[in-house]
């Protein structure tokens, strides 16, 4: 059989190991495994989208709403857009997608940082366009226009603040890469994370209202972060009516579940609780910044809901998240990205106390 020629040189995407592996290969007890390598909500999700999935469980032989038209309304009205320049995906990720396969034909080039979100490269190289990368995992402004003017590619990602590296890119550097690049490109900024870093410093916050003016640029946000919706699979790409209404031929119905669709609505109303998860965050991290400094390597300043520490060369990123794992420790090997470093997901205080406690133990 012959496979489409794009997908040689496609890695498949590594997700974070998942809870349910530990258990297997180790024999330790769920509840005493501490999973901090998918950036999820420590606090997991409000209790009032809890109540409205568990109320509407009975409505999962339902098709969902096709038009999302109480989500889009919701984010609308917090995001003060229309609702026509909003579309709704499975995942931030899924919205990735359909720009990619909107806007990409085979050789066209793309372009980002040189760490970043690892979804970019995979859905450009399905289309069989080309990667391209600036020197840096920050996101400069030069450095990205000279690329862009080296390679003018189709499509430009923003991921800001970037995972897996925490760091972020002001609002002003944002706005100017997107002034210096023409009309032909497609800027996608991507704001995953952007409750935190918005928390943290304002000069980093982006609205979609920032971007929606430019013909040319899609601002994306998801329910899997500050939300603590990960498993229910809901984004959404905010920009002009025009971009919008393409992306909408490339989307399946019903991308959502019924179920998603609901928890979404409410988690939009909650504000509280994301205001709740931000303060604990912000508690918890510092601990992280301290316990870097304490053992003598580098981290990360983070604006996001993880934090990446950056080892020295007597300390193997690969090995540690090896001897971690085995204790059911989870976190992020950042070694496929190049880096001898590792990202690990703010937790709960307990949880946070548990992974310095064994890194002690077995690392240092
Ligand atoms: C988590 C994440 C997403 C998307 O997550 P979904 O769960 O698909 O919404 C997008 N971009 C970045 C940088 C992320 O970290």
């Amino acid at each position: 059989m012959k496979f489409n020629e794009a997908l040689r040189d496609i890695k498949i995407y590594e997700a974070g190991k998942p809870i349910e592996l530990v258990v297997r290969e180790f024999g330790i007890d769920a509840a005493d495994v501490v999973k901090l390598a998918s950036n999820e909500n420590p606090k997991g999700c409000s209790p009032k989208v809890a109540k409205a999935i568990a109320d509407n469980a009975h409505r999962a032989f339902l098709y969902p709403d096709d038009s999302f038209y109480e989500l889009k309304d919701a984010l609308a009205q917090r995001f003060s857009v229309s609702e026509e320049s909003i579309i709704i995906g499975a995942g931030s990720d899924q919205v990735l997608e359909f720009v990619s396969r909107a806007l990409l034909t085979p050789n066209d080039n793309v372009l980002m940082s040189k760490v970043t979100f690892a979804m970019y490269e995979i859905y450009a190289k399905q289309m069989g366009a080309n990667i391209v990368r600036t020197p840096s995992y920050e996101h400069k402004v030069d450095e990205f226009l000279e690329a862009y003017k080296e390679h003018k590619p189709k499509i430009v990602y923003i991921c800001t603040p970037n995972n897996p590296t925490g760091d972020a890119t002001s609002r002003e550097d944002v706005l100017a890469i997107i002034n210096g690049v023409d009309k032909e490109t497609l800027v996608v900024v991507d704001g995953a994370y952007m409750e935190y870093a918005a928390a943290k410093d304002e000069k980093y916050r982006i609205t979609p209202n920032d971007l929606i003016g430019f013909e040319n640029v899609i601002y994306l946000g998801t329910f899997s972060k500050a939300y603590g919706l990960g498993g229910m699979r809901t984004g959404y790409g905010i920009a002009n009516t025009t971009l919008i209404k393409e992306l909408y031929k490339m989307r399946p119905p019903f991308n959502i579940t019924t179920l998603s669709l609901v928890a979404a609505i409410e988690a939009a109303k909650d504000e509280a609780f994301v205001e709740e998860s931000i303060a604990l965050h912000q508690e918890e991290i510092g601990r992280y910044e301290a316990f870097a400094k304490e053992n003598g390597f580098e981290y990360i300043d983070s604006y996001t809901n993880f934090i990446t520490y950056l080892f020295p060369d007597d300390m193997d990123s690969t090995k540690i998240s090896d001897a971690l794992f085995k204790e059911g420790v989870i976190i992020r090997n950042l070694a496929s990205y190049g880096m001898n470093a590792v990202r690990i997901t703010i937790g709960t205080a307990k949880q946070n106390s548990r992974f310095f406690e064994v890194f002690t133990r077995v690392v240092t």
